[in-house]
């Protein structure tokens, strides 16, 4: 007993140098044996400082905490346990009456009794409290990270962790996820690949790749993945960060694509290009540009708009104008300017330049060259060539405008020539005329009086002298034939004959002229052959000159027909009426036919003699035909005879 004192006396001189609060106190039990209340003996200075109570020895727990029992009943029965059993015991306890948590320990010194000894662990649940809501925060960030992150197991290549991004951006729940294997979800790597991956991040510690992995709808996302061995708890883990980079993959592939547009397109230019910032750096230029301006590389690998502009300046014939209207353009960053620059070897470009504008903000200018040396040579030469041209279109205007007087000076010339060639030619036909006439007279006076001789009118004459008062009156005949052809040729040349159109049957007409050399041919023994439909329709003609034609052929066709027959066959058509005049007499060689109708020419005969005639009547006849629009064919075979045809126009239809 004295040594349990002692040991006590020796506790309390311990406890009350420590920072624990420290309480020896006497369990009080209710009449059911229960533990219901305590009462402090003995306390340390820090309970007082620890739990703010005061004066507590001597009084029971009840009175110093009012509504303890009630608030903390654990707290009175682990006590109770503690001091009736002697088993010590450890525990926290939220007193919130006091506010404070507290650890306790409590043990029994002696039965009935026990010692708390208790340390106030508000700050430690505070911190614990603290750690708890980072270790939240920390899953949260995990979870919520835009990228995939998974711990593989690098044995098995399973999910041993991983968070919510990496689940969902394939498809999968969390529960379904922690059940696949990468070879799963894999789509371009066969599993020993990922193997072989596995293995040289184990090697390397690190790698960076491209694949696609399969959602759980069959999907193809493409991920990068960058994979590093780390050490969890002392284990090493193949930590995975998956980037879905799909829709990057497709703008980077559109964003490539229009760049290869844009490169394609600038090299195929005939144009050399530059674009430059709104800072004069050098955002492009094409082969052309390099080309065309001689831009050695050094110079275009600078990037610099002045540097290029120092190379640029020394091969132009004015240098100042050009870096004048460059500095205009980049003042006034909305110009477009178009004008032409000249280089001192003779060398002319077309310069262009529009602003470029980036999301609506100006943000430089490209500019474009075109050699047009060529053209501008073309030009100037099309200018020279063209002064020369104008030059001699003058000269030979000139020339012509007095070839031209020359010729007005002989056309009237040759006016006045025609007149008196006409004047000469009416005077000519007028004296033949009157020649005629006057010739007529006495021959008229040879005919009639020889023909008196001849018939023995004025005494009778011998042979002889009848024989040559014949001749006397043939010659006379002949000569008055001729003059009368004459005569009608001079009537038509010089005008006087003008037809006379009206109704005319040309059947009664050409059967008048038929009747007429109807004795003529009997007297030779012809046979006279007529032809003419009856509903032949009178035609606009002239009646007499018509008569006159046929009476020359038809004369014509029984003079040059020895035997057989003649004959006229009249017919008609649309156009006018035809009378073909057709013998079987000598007929004229082809050499001939076209020429029948010369003046004064006659055929002559194979068997040699005259013909007899004048040589006139078919020239007369074809004057006359023209005269009134009519034609004469002639279709002739020597020995067998001949066609003389003429067509007669109907003037109803002229
Ligand atoms: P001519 O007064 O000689 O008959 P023409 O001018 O009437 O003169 O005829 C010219 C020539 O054409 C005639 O001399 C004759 O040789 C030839 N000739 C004309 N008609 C016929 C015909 N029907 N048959 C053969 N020869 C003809």
């Amino acid at each position: 007993m004295i040594a349990t004192e002692a040991s006590e006396a020796h506790e309390s001189r311990l406890f009350a140098a420590m920072s624990e609060g420290f309480a020896l106190c006497r369990m009080v039990y209710g009449d059911a044996g229960a533990p219901v209340d305590f009462e402090y003996l003995e306390v340390n200075e820090a309970f007082g400082r620890l739990t703010g109570l005061q004066d507590v020895e001597g009084r029971l727990v009840s009175e110093v905490i009012p509504g303890i029992g009630d608030a903390n009943p654990e707290m009175i029965e682990a006590y109770g346990r503690v001091a009736s059993t002697g088993e010590p015991t450890e525990f926290d306890v939220d007193m919130d009456t006091l506010g404070l948590h507290l650890h306790i320990s409590a043990y029994q010194p002696r039965p009935g009794h026990f010692v708390a000894v208790f340390s106030d662990i508000t700050e430690r649940n505070e911190a614990e409290e603290a750690l708890r809501y980072a270790e939240n925060r920390l899953r949260l960030l995990f979870d919520k990270d835009p990228d995939g992150i998974v711990i593989l197991d690098p044995t098995t290549a399973r999910p041993v962790e991983f968070n919510e991004t990496a689940h969902r951006q394939l498809g999968y729940t969390r529960e379904e996820f922690a059940e696949l294997s990468i070879a799963d979800i894999e789509d371009v790597e066969t599993p020993e690949e990922t193997r072989a991956k596995i293995d040289e991040v184990i090697r390397e510690g690190r790698a960076d790749f491209e694949t696609r992995h399969r959602t759980k709808d069959g999907e193809l996302r493409t991920i990068h993945v960058t994979a590093q061995l780390i050490e969890i708890a002392g284990q090493p883990v193949y930590h995975c960060i998956w980037r879905d980079v799909t829709d990057q993959v497709s703008e980077r592939e559109q964003l490539s694509l229009s760049l290869s547009v844009t490169d394609a397109v600038l090299e195929s230019v005939d144009s050399g290009v530059l674009v430059v910032s709104s800072d004069g750096k050098v955002l492009r230029t094409n082969r052309k540009f390099a080309e065309l301006w001689r831009v050695p590389d050094e110079v275009l690998a600078a990037n610099e708009d002045a540097k290029l502009l120092e190379h640029v300046t020394g091969q132009l014939s004015d240098p100042e104008a050009f870096l004048a209207s460059v500095a205009q353009a980049y003042d006034d960053p909305g110009a477009e300017v178009s004008d032409e620059v000249h280089f001192k070897d003779g060398r002319v470009f077309e310069r262009s330049s529009r602003p470029m504008a980036v999301d609506g903000e100006p943000a430089g200018r490209v500019w474009s060259f075109r050699d047009i040396t060529h053209r501008k040579r073309a030009e100037e030469e099309i200018l020279r060539l063209n002064e020369q041209l104008e030059e001699r279109v003058r000269e030979r205007t000139e020339d012509l405008s007095s070839a031209n007087e020359e010729l007005l000076s002989v056309n009237s010339a040759l006016v006045e020539t025609n007149l008196r060639l006409e004047e000469a030619t009416r005077a000519k036909s007028d004296f033949l005329a009157a020649m005629s006439h006057e010739l007529r007279t006495p021959l008229n006076s040879i005919i009639g009086f020889s023909g008196v001789l001849m018939q023995g009118l004025a005494g009778p004459l011998d042979d002889e002298q009848r024989r040559q008062v014949a001749m006397i009156n043939n010659s006379g005949r002949h000569l008055l034939e001729l003059i009368n052809e004459v005569l009608d040729l001079a009537k038509i040349e010089s005008g006087h004959s003008i037809p006379v159109i009206r109704e005319t049957d040309i059947g009664a007409v050409a059967r008048e002229m038929f009747d007429t050399v109807n004795p003529m041919a009997e007297a030779q023994g012809l046979e006279m052959r007529w032809s003419c439909p009856e509903e032949l329709r009178p035609i606009l003609s002239d009646e007499l000159i018509v008569g006159q034609i046929l009476l020359n052929l038809m004369g014509n066709a029984v003079k040059f027909t020895e035997r057989g027959f003649v004959s006229a066959t009249v017919s008609q058509d649309d156009s006018g009426v035809s009378v073909a005049i057709e013998d079987t007499g000598r007929g004229i060689a082809d050499e001939d036919t076209g020429r029948v109708f010369d003046d004064f020419y006659q055929v002559t005969p194979r068997e040699g003699g005259k013909s007899g005639g004048t040589g006139l009547g078919l020239a007369v006849s074809r004057r006359l035909a023209e005269s009134i629009g009519a034609e004469i064919d002639v279709a002739s075979v020597v020995g067998r005879g001949s066609v003389f045809t003429l067509h007669i126009p109907d003037h109803h239809d002229c």
